[in-house]
């Protein structure tokens, strides 16, 4: 593994030397001992011990029993305190909208899910999830100091300077909705917004799939596909905050014709929809099926969507064909993506993976290496799933209100200053 940031021993960045204890701490999943902590961080002894005791006395660590391994001297593993500090993640999706309260070390420790049908209209939906807030932190008999803020997932493009939800292709009726200005009016909390994907790539790297890991992708499939990139222990937001937009990264030259004007696009090769019109022309689902896809209704593609994927369950050896072949274009999206950022490894999630991980998972790794170049032979792309199942996105945006407080950004250097 690379070595993680290195502080600095000057005092004026103590707030940054705080955020990477916390961040060499975090990525040890068994704690580090204070020796441990002064070893990866290049931090002196002093100032972690220094640094440690205030986060000791804030609650933000918790240390735990002396253990003498073998001959060595005994250590005393340090951990996030999971109930030192919470943050709310919101995840706006077509289908429902999901609501989880994490604790540091990004636990669930509350879920809830609200219908979000598509005639819904915004200030209906953000009203909604303002009377939840409050009341999932009070259930979970959670302090409201505790709560470090709320983070909103939602499908790209959107404007995060001002938190405006722009017009995401597949959130019709959310056009120029300023969403955190309008949460932040009903709670009594920060809201911050970022695009899902990202959402979803911070929240595998704070405690999912990808922890520890300084070059990741996060991909995404629904009905939108997209992915999260984080090159060099950085995420990668781009211009406008809205990069991942993979939706017409060609993956079958001969593929379905898509808007855009290209042919066998991402977006129109792999979405739910576009795996139930060709399970139709196989004959393995009926006709009448065509009315759901064309309705572009999120609820009812998926509901064609689960007919396809409970005969891919039952063995249906037509239905697995039609997957494997998915397969190798799910893979040849991964391989570019992986060849354009010299990533490590590639966590998949979104509910099209969920259903037909067990057809995907097994197939991806070959496939992906067949469409590797440029890398060494001897270090191969794992390909894995997500470790945040259904509330990946959710989890993520609660993580990303974690990230900005706890992570070290070299921001918080010029700052502090
Ligand atoms: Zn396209």
């Amino acid at each position: 593994m690379r070595p993680l940031r290195r502080g600095t021993n000057l005092s004026r960045v103590a707030g940054f030397n705080e955020a990477v204890v916390i961040d060499a701490i975090r990525r040890a999943r068994d704690g580090l001992s204070r020796v441990e902590v002064s070893e990866q961080t290049g931090l002196s002894a002093q100032t972690v011990s220094n640094i440690v005791r205030r986060m000791l006395e804030s609650g933000l660590l918790r240390e735990g029993d002396r253990v003498t391994q073998g001959l060595g001297k005994p250590r005393t593993p340090l951990t996030l305190h999971p109930r030192g500090r919470y943050a709310m993640g919101v995840h706006l999706d077509p289908l429902q909208t999901t609501i989880v309260l994490v604790n540091l070390r990004g636990d669930v420790v509350a879920h809830v899910q609200l219908p979000s049908p598509a005639q819904a209209e915004p200030d209906d939906i953000i009203a909604d999830i303002a009377v939840e807030i409050p009341r999932i932190i009070s259930d979970a008999g959670v302090a409201p100091e505790l709560i470090a803020g709320v983070g909103l997932a939602s499908p790209g493009p959107i404007d995060t300077c001002t938190g405006t939800v722009l017009e995401p292709p597949h959130l019709p009726r959310w056009r120029n909705v300023p969403v955190v200005e309008k949460l932040a009016a009903r709670i009594d909390l920060p809201v911050v917004l970022d695009k899902d994907v990202i959402a979803a790539c911070i929240g595998e790297r704070w405690t999912g799939a990808t922890l520890g890991q300084a070059n990741s992708l996060f991909l995404y499939l629904s009905t939108g596909i997209g992915v999260g990139i984080a090159v060099d222990d950085a995420i990668t937001r781009g211009a406008t905050d809205n990069a991942g937009d993979i939706g017409h990264l060609i993956v079958d030259a001969s593929g379905p014709s898509c808007p855009c004007g290209q042919r066998g696009c991402l977006g129109v090769t792999l979405s739910p929809g576009a795996l139930v019109e060709r399970a139709i022309a196989a004959r393995l689902l009926t006709g009448t099926h065509l009315d759901a896809v064309r309705s572009a209704d999120p609820a009812r593609v998926d509901e064609s969507f689960m007919a396809l994927c409970a005969l891919v369950e039952a063995g249906d050896p037509a239905a697995l064909a039609l997957v494997d072949a998915s397969a190798v274009q799910l893979a040849r999206a991964i391989s570019t993506l992986a060849n354009v950022f010299d990533t490590d490894v590639v966590a998949v999630g979104g509910p099209t993976w969920m259903r037909l991980r067990e057809v995907y998972l097994p197939r991806l790794p070959s496939l992906v290496h067949a469409g590797l170049v440029g890398r060494p032979q001897h270090k191969p792309v794992e390909v894995v799933g997500t470790a945040l199942g259904d509330d990946v996105i959710a989890i993520g945006a609660a993580c990303l209100v974690l990230d900005r407080e706890f992570a070290p950004a070299v921001s918080a250097i010029a700052l502090e200053r």
